[in-house]
């Protein structure tokens, strides 16, 4: 049995823009930004009631270097723009991965149509870190459709194991990566067992969605993040309701981190570097 480091509650919220209500699990004071490596960042906007608005909230034109940010809306749509001229909706239950890489700038608020109508929204945001040969790469979107995504179906189809990323029981994700990442979201019926193995040399931890679970033996609840210890391998779920857990893991990138705002770097002579060039338009225009 893969060891639980700790089950932890949602810390404070605090609004990113006007749109995005998050629950920052990691860094924080108890999760530090090299503990889950090669996930930096996990901003959770908790399953939420929007009111029909003509304004889309969201959050305006920021820059962002060195890393990918990979946008998971389970409920509610998003609507991106960036200065390369690249768009999108992340529809429901869709992911968008955005390799920022060299610099780019973005913003991101509700789609249109959401907008106007309101309605539940939930939804994550992870920063992946991108090893320092890679950091230069150019910026690049990879649209991951949900209903696309290959499929490892749990026997009596008590479940579904969505692979966005890596592989489970033989099922490959889509999405490319630059160093070993998997992400899989569960969707399990009440009663439902799954168990499966994960190497101890990966970063690993769970968070549950939506219902209420058995991990190992110990019971997370919705809105939890169940961080596991780098021991043993066999993880086993045990759904004691309908449950949705999104499976974060990875293999950590031992090189050093300089964070600063939006642009995460080896070492903070980058990060002035970064700085200057997106103060000088080197990242382009994206009008607000
Ligand atoms: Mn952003």
């Amino acid at each position: 049995m893969k060891k639980i480091d700790r089950i932890y509650n949602p810390p404070r919220p605090h609004w990113v823009g006007d749109g995005f209500h998050v629950h920052t699990f990691f860094p924080s004071q108890e999760i530090s930004i090299k503990r889950m490596s090669p996930f930096l960042l996990l901003d959770y906007n908790a399953k939420m009631r929007v009111a029909p608005a003509e304004k889309q909230r969201g959050v305006g034109v920021h820059p962002h270097k060195g890393f990918e940010t990979v946008t998971f809306a389970f409920h509610g749509k998003v609507a991106h723009h960036d200065s390369a001229g690249h768009a999108g909706v992340i529809g429901e239950g869709d992911v968008q991965w955005m390799t920022a890489g060299s610099g780019v700038l973005h913003k991101e608020y509700y789609e249109k149509e959401f907008s106007k109508k309101g309605g539940d929204f939930q939804m994550v945001q992870l920063w992946v870190n991108l090893p320092s040969k890679d950091k230069s790469a150019n910026p690049r979107y990879q649209p991951l459709v949900g209903d696309q995504m290959k499929k490892y179906i749990l026997p009596g189809e008590m479940g579904t194991v969505k692979v966005f990323a890596g592989e489970y029981k033989g099922v490959k994700g889509s999405a490319n990566t630059f160093s070993h990442v998997q992400l899989f979201v569960f969707h399990l019926k009440e009663g439902a067992k799954e168990d499966f193995e994960i190497p101890e040399t990966e970063n690993t931890s769970l968070l549950l969605l939506e219902g209420a679970a058995e991990v190992n033996g110990e019971s997370a609840n919705m809105n939890q993040l169940v961080l596991f210890k780098n021991e043993g391998i066999k993880i086993s779920l045990q759904a004691e309701e309908e449950t949705t857990v999104l499976l974060m893991s990875g293999t950590p990138i031992d090189e050093p981190i300089a964070a600063y705002g939006p642009f995460v770097m080896n070492t903070y002579t980058q990060i002035d570097q970064a700085f200057h060039e997106f103060s000088s338009g080197k990242y382009g225009y994206l009008e607000d």
